[in-house]
C-alpha cells in the first residue's frame, strides 16, 4: 500500500507528488490524460517594486466578485513569493522580469519561461521524479474506505478495487471538457468532484464557470484554440459584423468581455456566433515576440493575423467552483470537518477565484496548493502509520 495516491496528471497532481516524495512518502499517481496544465502560458507572481502580496490579494478578491475564500487567497498570494526563488522566470536584458498584465491585474504580474511555464514545470518535475513515483494510466472511477482503518481504496474504470493508499490527493482538474465548444480536453469532466462528494465532501460555486472570451471559431483547424487576451492591452480590438469597434475598455475582466461579445451576437451583429478580434493594430515587433505562438499557429492555418482579424467566441475554459478545502488542502464536509485522508488541489477545488479568475492565477494556484496538498497528505499518511504501530 502506498502512503499517497495522487489522482490527476496535471501540474497540481505532479506538484503534490513532488512534495510528498520530498517529505519521504511512497507515492502513486493515476491519470487518464494530460489535462490543461501543459497549456499554462504564464502565472502570477508579484515581483515588481510597485507590486505586493497585499495588492495581489486585492486584485484577486476584486475579480472574484465577492465570492473568494479570503484565507485561501492569502495562502495563494503569500505562497507565490517563493516561486520567484524556485523558477528561472524570463528576464529582460536589464535584469528585470519579463511581465504580462493579465485582465484583472492592476500591474503587470504574469511571469513565464519561454511562454510555456506549464510544460516547462511538468517536464522538470517528471524528470526529477522518474523512478520515484508509480504512474498508473487510467481513469479512476471510485474511491472508498476499506475495512482497514485509514485506508482509501480506488477503482480504475469498471474494474474492482485495484489499489489502496493511506491518503489521497484529488487533482483531477475541472469539468469544462463536458461542453461541446470548449478549449478543454474531454477527459476533464469533474470526476474528482463526484468521487469526493460520494465520500461526503462539500462543494461550492458550482454555477461558476469562466468563459475564455476569445476562443477560435475558425478556421476549422484552430477551432477551440484560445487566443491570449493580453493582446487587448497591446492594441488589439473587437469588431462586429459591420466592422464597428466595441468594448473599448481595455481593463474589462474576462467575464465582462464575454458578456459584451454575447450581447453583440444576440443583437444580430455577430459573425457565425462570434466576433472579430483584430490584432492588426498590435505593433509588429510585439506580435513577432510576445505573440509569436499565436502568429505561427494562425499562419500554419493560412491566416496572417498582422493583416487579417481572427474569428473568436467565448467558450467554457475554467471551472471556478469545486471541492471545499482549507488552507492545508484538506477536503471539508458541509459541517466544516475534514474528510480523513482526503486532500485536493488545483481546478477541482473552489473558493480561490470566487466567480471570476484573473488570468495567470490558476498557474500560481496549482504550484502553491499542489505543494501544500503533497505535504499535507504525506504528513497524514505518516501519522496514520504511527497510529498503526
Ligand atoms: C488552453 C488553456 C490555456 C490556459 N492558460 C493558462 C495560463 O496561461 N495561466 C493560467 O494561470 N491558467 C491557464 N489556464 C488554466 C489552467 O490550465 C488550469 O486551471 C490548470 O492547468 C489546472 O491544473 P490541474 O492540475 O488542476 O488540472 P489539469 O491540468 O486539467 O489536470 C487534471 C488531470 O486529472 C486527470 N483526470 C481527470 N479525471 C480523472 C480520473 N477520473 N482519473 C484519473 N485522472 C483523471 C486528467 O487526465 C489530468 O491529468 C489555461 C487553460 C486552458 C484550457
Amino acid at each position: 500500500m502506498k502512503d499517497v495516491l495522487v489522482i490527476g496528471g496535471g501540474l497540481a497532481g505532479w506538484r503534490a507528488a513532488e512534495a510528498a516524495v520530498k517529505a519521504g512518502a511512497s507515492v502513486a499517481l493515476a491519470a487518464n490524460g494530460a489535462g490543461n496544465s501543459p497549456d499554462i502560458h504564464a502565472l502570477n507572481v508579484p515581483v515588481r517594486d510597485d507590486d505586493s502580496v497585499e495588492r495581489f490579494m486585492d486584485d484577486t478578491v476584486k475579480s472574484g466578485r465577492g465570492a473568494c475564500d479570503h484565507a485561501l487567497v492569502e495562502t495563494l498570494c503569500r505562497g507565490s513569493i517563493a516561486l520567484a526563488g524556485e523558477f528561472p522566470f524570463d528576464r529582460n536584458p536589464d535584469g528585470s522580469y519579463k511581465l504580462l498584465q493579465p485582465l484583472g491585474c492592476s500591474v503587470p504580474r504574469c511571469v513565464s519561461i519561454d511562454h510555456k511555464i506549464g510544460t516547462w514545470a511538468l517536464t522538470k518535475i517528471k524528470r526529477e521524479l522518474a523512478g520515484k513515483v508509480d504512474v498508473i494510466q487510467g481513469r479512476v472511477t471510485n474511491l472508498f474506505y476499506s475495512s482497514q482503518p485509514s485506508t482509501l481504496s480506488f477503482q480504475l474504470g469498471d474494474r474492482d478495487a485495484v489499489g489502496a493508499a493511506r491518503s489521497v490527493v484529488i487533482a483531477t482538474g475541472g469539468w469544462c471538457g463536458k461542453y461541446a465548444f470548449s478549449d478543454n480536453p474531454p477527459e476533464l469532466r469533474g470526476d474528482g468532484i463526484d468521487m469526493a462528494v460520494r465520500l461526503g465532501a462539500a462543494t461550492r460555486d458550482m454555477d461558476a464557470v469562466q468563459y475564455e472570451p476569445t476562443v477560435a471559431l475558425a478556421p476549422e483547424k484552430l477551432r477551440g484554440m484560445p487566443v491570449i487576451t493580453t493582446m487587448l492591452y497591446d492594441g488589439a480590438t473587437f469588431r462586429n459584423r459591420d466592422g464597428e469597434e466595441f468594448l473599448a475598455d481595455k481593463h474589462a475582466n474576462k467575464d465582462e468581455i464575454s458578456r459584451a461579445i454575447f450581447a453583440e451576437v444576440e443583437a444580430g451583429r455577430g459573425v457565425d456566433g462570434g466576433v472579430w478580434l483584430d490584432a492588426t493594430g498590435v505593433p509588429h515587433e510585439i506580435l513577432e515576440t510576445t505573440y509569436i505562438d499565436t502568429v505561427r499557429r494562425y499562419a500554419a492555418a493560412g491566416v496572417d493575423i498582422s493583416s487579417e482579424p481572427m474569428l473568436v467566441a467565448p467558450a467554457p475554459h475554467t471551472s471556478l467552483g469545486g471541492l471545499v478545502i482549507d488552507t492545508r488542502c484538506r477536503v471539508l464536509r458541509a459541517d466544516g470537518f475534514p474528510i480523513p485522508g482526503l486532500f485536493a488541489a488545483g481546478e477541482v477545488t473552489g473558493g480561490i477565484h470566487g466567480k471570476n479568475r484573473i488570468g495567470g492565477n490558476a498557474g500560481t494556484e496549482v504550484l502553491v496548493f499542489g505543494r501544500i496538498a503533497g505535504e499535507s497528505s504525506a504528513a497524514y499518511a505518516n501519522g496514520a502509520k504511527q497510529c498503526a504501530v
